[in-house]
């Protein structure tokens, strides 16, 4: 079988079994979704795109952004930026307030919200016009002027956002906050209400299966030793406390967000986005995670 007929096969099958997930009422606009919602792309580095169901209707990135605002960070500070914050998967939920106090308010890794909020933090340091200057970054990556921020998500979680707000807090009383909590803030909701699809995912993440380098012009965005980290990373820490049945089950580097996308990747080979808003117990995308794990059985092409 070839790739296409696996994508379209399995969304035929997954599309019809029982959706067990919930979606994420802990931020209020994220219930005003349709949840029957299901679309899949995948882009290859052969040039193959295709896509299944709703793949092209935009939807919140929430989580996933903080790979993209890691890149940006990474190109920014390079190797000082592990100073900042870890490398470790964290065992605790995403907004876990635990760990920071005993380990002096450096965030375990990246991709826990309190280490995205470090991120945050680092490129409001070293940006001109921070909203701006990353909404070109992605745009510019993945070819698709339409993408933008949800004034509506931002504002929405900004009203609910009390454990970010603690995380934030606490780090910056560690020291580990340069900017204003307020300001951090602000940009660290509005880097999460990043709006687009499945096919813009698929191409925006292609860069990590190719060494760093854009496909169509060969920019290069990370060194080949950077692209390795991050997609290290995202293989360990991608999937909040469910990274290792990720790993076991579907073998691919990758990162979920609670608005219920899900983008992976195969070095050298491809990057596939996958998006259904209903999640499951441990915050991941129930149809999303079904789809991956028998997408890399049927296709093999989990990386292991
Ligand atoms: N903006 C969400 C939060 O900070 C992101 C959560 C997620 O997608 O993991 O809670």
């Amino acid at each position: 079988m070839d790739i296409k007929e696996i994508v379209q096969d399995l969304y035929l099958k997954i599309k019809d079994i029982e959706d067990k997930g919930n979606l994420a009422s802990y931020i209020p606009e994220l219930e005003n979704v349709d949840s029957t919602s299901f679309g899949v792309h995948i882009s290859t580095l052969d040039n193959l795109n295709f896509g299944a169901g709703n793949y092209q209707d935009k939807f919140s990135i929430q989580s996933i952004v903080k790979v993209l605002s890691l890149v940006m960070a990474y190109r920014t500070l390079g190797e000082e930026l592990w100073k900042r914050v870890g490398v470790e998967a964290s065992g605790f939920s995403f907004n876990s307030l635990i760990q920071l106090e005993v380990e002096n308010g450096i965030p375990r890794n990246p991709f826990i919200n309190a280490g995205a909020i470090v991120v945050a933090d680092i490129l409001l340091s070293n940006l001109k016009d921070p909203k701006k200057d990353f909404l070109d970054f992605v745009k510019n990556l993945s070819n698709n002027k339409n993408i933008g921020y949800s004034n509506k998500i931002a504002a929405s979680e900004k009203e609910v956002g009390y454990r970010n707000a603690a995380l934030c807090n606490l780090i910056k009383s560690f020291g580990n906050i340069e900017n204003k909590s307020a300001d951090v803030l602000d940009f660290y909701f509005t880097l999460c209400s990043l709006e687009m699809n499945c096919e813009d995912l698929s191409n925006l993440f292609l860069f990590l299966a190719n060494d760093g380098y854009t496909v169509d012009d060969r920019k290069q965005i990370l060194t080949r030793s950077q692209t390795k980290r991050i997609n290290a990373l995202m293989q360990s820490c991608g999937f909040y406390d469910e990274s290792g049945e990720f790993t076991f089950k579907v073998g691919l580097p990758g990162k979920s967000g609670v608005g219920g996308g899900i983008v992976a990747v195969h070095p050298s080979q491809f990057a596939i986005a996958v998006w259904s808003p209903k999640l499951n117990k441990k915050g991941n995308s129930y149809r999303g995670m079904r789809f991956l794990e028998e997408f890399t059985t049927k296709s093999e092409s989990s990386i292991f």
